[in-house]
């Protein structure tokens, strides 16, 4: 039976959902005719893990455990994957397009001369008698193009994919079989992590946020205005790449291909023309409100409600009325 391995990011010996969310799309595509392989490194694991990892879809689990791969570190990752791909390489090796997946990934494929497609947003593949193809489509040049890449002459065909983009899907009925494999290596890390701090900062993840208040060129100056809609409503304030780039709000608030990808309840975007750079980051949020003074803007197309007005007319109504819904609800 044809296999893909998929890598399984952990963090502070929390399992990270990407690699979830790659099994319960590679499930979701292949169903169960193709064997697949998460590939846990840590310096422990409970039964949590293994149950997530087999509900999400994975037939074999393989699991290398030892102190030093407590936290990321190139050296000791890359090694031990490669170590286990050389007595058994699987057809595919998904990893996610995370900080720590786009440092490993080139490294492994590097090592083992595979080819290997990076910041895929979309998967398929073609399963034969013979063997089993990966097709990893990205945006390209510069974003104008969707390219579909293979690279079928060597394996594993391998493929980083950008985190929440798919939906994770567990079936508790599932089984899987663990394996542990020890660590071995000759290699000493050239890095030692000292001590670990984490940034002051309150905001939550814009792929965790449920309302986001975006804005772009056109409201450049009203992100006061756009936080205090986010604070009325509970959510987080975001921004398109031509904001970002005038240093008005910070990279982490990016939406798009270059920053995050979201699917929030409510997405309001005011003053944002709607390049397919910035709509690939948001185009799946389930209520899609666009603000434009230009009825032709391209966000208009997968806006659910679509106001075609001055947003600096726009948002202080809204405020007023959110502030006034607010009051009559505490009272
Ligand atoms: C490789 C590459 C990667 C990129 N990645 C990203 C990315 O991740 N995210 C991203 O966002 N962009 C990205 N971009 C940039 C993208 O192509 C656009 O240039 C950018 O999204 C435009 O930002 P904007 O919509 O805020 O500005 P503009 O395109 O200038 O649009 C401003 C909009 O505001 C409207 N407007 C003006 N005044 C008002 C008003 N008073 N009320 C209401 N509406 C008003 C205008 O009609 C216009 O539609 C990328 C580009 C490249 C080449």
């Amino acid at each position: 039976m044809r296999n893909i391995w998929i890598f399984i990011e952990q963090k502070d010996r929390k399992i990270q959902p990407v690699g979830l969310e790659l099994l319960s799309e590679t499930k979701r595509l292949l169903k169960d005719d193709v064997s697949l392989t998460a590939i846990l490194l840590t310096n422990t694991h409970d039964q949590k893990d293994i149950d997530l990892m087999t509900y999400c879809g994975a037939n074999n689990i393989i699991i290398v455990e030892d102190e030093r791969l407590k936290d990321y570190d190139t050296t000791y990752y890359s090694h031990a994957i490669t170590n286990l791909m050389r007595d058994d390489r699987p057809d595919v090796f998904l990893i996610g397009s995370t900080l720590e997946g786009r440092d490993l990934a080139p490294r492994i494929s590097a090592r083992l001369n595979t080819g290997l497609t990076a910041d895929a947003t979309k998967l398929d593949f073609e399963l034969t008698e013979e063997r089993l193809k990966l097709f990893a489509t990205r945006p390209a040049l510069g974003g104008n193009l969707f390219a579909t890449i293979i690279c079928e002459n060597t394996v594993p065909q391998m493929a980083t994919i950008r985190p929440s983009i798919f939906a994770i899907e567990e079936n508790k009925s599932r089984t899987s079989k663990v394996i542990i494999k020890p660590f071995e290596i000759k290699e000493t890390s050239k890095v030692q992590i000292l001590s670990k701090e984490k940034l002051a900062h309150k905001k939550v993840e814009l792929n965790k946020a449920q309302v986001i208040i975006a804005g772009g060129r056109g409201v450049s100056n009203m992100f006061s205005t756009l936080k205090d809609l986010a604070y009325l409503v509970g959510g987080e304030v975001a921004a398109s790449r031509a904001v970002v780039d005038a240093n008005i709000e910070q990279k982490d608030r990016l939406v798009g291909q270059t920053g995050t990808t979201v699917h929030p309840k409510v997405y309001l975007a005011s003053g944002i023309s709607g390049a397919i750079q910035h709509i690939s980051g948001m185009d799946k949020s389930e209520l899609i409100i666009a603000v434009n003074t230009d009825p032709n803007a391209l966000i208009f197309d997968v806006a659910d409600v679509s106001i075609i007005a001055d947003a600096k007319k726009v948002l202080p109504l809204v405020k007023e009325e959110l502030k006034a819904l607010r009051a009559y609800k505490t009272h």
